[in-house]
């Protein structure tokens, strides 16, 4: 059975972003076509208490609201950060916790009190002095439960396991021991898994795709996602779809839409007066010739550095996608995807279609639309689900690509 997950975001709590109520959650994972959402920040306590309060359990491990078929994974990111011995600055690195039970959750803060974690944030962070000590912490959080999983998460961008920033070689110079317990990494906004598949500790992994998304809004849930192959609709099938890559395709932002892509700096910058970006001859220690500052490498530079081209990749099957409602809004040539010509027409192609993903998953678009929606929108929904559109200027330096769809 097919089942279409989104297992990464954040809550309120992660900062910035006021409360996300679930039932917004709720009622744009059914536009989406997301059937099971990941809660984000559930080790955060007054997080936990307000799910624990809201959720009720309905599948085993899974969770909604009253009289609300949209369910809910108990789901955090932490942040690792250690100190390896051969590196000299901390290495840091992102990473998702999924969890089968509120037990679990109130023993991972056990664990954090333990260990004199602060964990009053949204995204808490896990410290250690040596690998030897975060080798453990990995550990003792995985022995809660043997469902909960550790994922690797964004694992390019520059606070990713493989980012720039961190510049490891292979993934156990960071897990040691804890190696062959990570079965998945997570793509990220900036990488899709044609980057991904020719890494040598990344080639035999399942690839999963979430929108580590901080909104309800209909451009941030479900804007990265995964279709998962399982038997029955509960926690425990999931994690076995995970740990035995059980997934039918991922659906990935274009990587050159993703605030990392290309190495440079951006115009409002200090000491700047114009962007730098360097596609593809980069400068001497990627200083950048304007400010004389250094750069991060880009993801797409980083990937190239760690492939192997001798690997054989599996056949992994993903798409790269917009939100339709972006999509909408810019076949009007209206900014704001708030609009209320862009919502109309939306509404009318989600009382066509069941779901966004039922929309992308179409053979029929054109016959469907036809008539019903300006031949325009549905020439660049075409083009989207073709594949035909790309992003000028490309990301970089935390600035998203600049979306062109077809030729226009
Ligand atoms: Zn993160
Ligand atoms: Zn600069």
């Amino acid at each position: 059975m097919k089942l279409a997950v989104d297992l990464h975001s954040h809550s309120g709590y992660a900062g910035g972003v006021g409360q996300i109520e679930l039932t917004a959650v709720s009622r744009t994972m059914k536009l989406k076509g997301i059937d099971v959402f990941g809660t984000g920040d559930c080790i955060f306590p007054p997080r936990t208490e307000e799910l624990k309060e809201e959720l009720i359990e309905v599948n085993e491990g899974l969770f909604a609201l009253p009289k609300d078929d949209s369910k809910f994974l108990l789901q955090t990111e932490v942040i690792f950060s250690t100190k390896l011995a051969h590196k000299r600055n901390k290495t840091i690195a992102h990473h998702i916790i999924l969890f089968p039970d509120f037990e679990s959750i109130y023993k991972m803060q056990l664990l954090m009190n333990k260990w004199g974690m602060k964990n009053t944030i949204g995204r808490p962070f896990i410290t250690s002095d040596t690998q030897k000590e975060l080798e453990d912490q990995l550990f003792e959080i995985s022995n809660i439960h043997p469902l909960m999983e550790i994922i690797p998460a964004h694992v390019m961008t520059p606070d990713g396991i493989f980012g720039s920033k961190n510049d490891l070689d292979e993934l156990s110079e960071f897990y040691g021991k804890f190696q062959p317990k990570i079965k998945a990494i997570e793509t990220g906004l900036s990488a899709d898994p044609q980057m991904l598949d020719k890494i040598p500790d990344l080639s035999n992994l399942t690839f999963i795709s979430n929108s580590d998304c901080h909104s309800a809004a209909l451009n941030r849930i479900g804007r990265e996602f995964t279709i998962l192959d399982v038997k029955q609709i509960n926690y425990k099938n999931i994690i076995y779809a995970i740990r035995l890559n059980k997934v039918i395709m991922t659906a990935e932002f274009n990587p050159a839409e993703g605030r990392y892509f290309l190495t440079g700096h951006r115009a409002d910058r200090k000491g700047h007066s114009h962007e730098m970006i360097f596609a593809d001859e980069l400068p001497q220690q990627l200083i950048c010739p304007v400010c004389n500052k250094k750069m991060n490498l880009g993801v797409q530079e980083r990937s190239i550095q760690l492939q192997d081209n001798s690997i054989i990749p599996i056949s992994r099957k993903f798409m790269h996608l917009i939100p339709l409602i972006e999509v909408i809004a810019a076949s009007q040539n209206l900014k704001s995807i708030t609009s209320k010509r862009v919502r109309e027409i939306f509404d009318i192609i989600m009382n066509i279609f069941p779901s966004e993903i039922a929309l992308w998953q179409s053979d029929s678009i054109q016959v469907m639309l036809d008539k019903r929606v300006d031949q325009k929108t549905i020439n660049q929904i075409l083009a989207v689900k073709k594949g035909d559109f790309k992003f000028q200027p490309p990301g970089f330096d935390g600035t998203y690509g600049k979306l062109v769809i077809g030729d226009r």
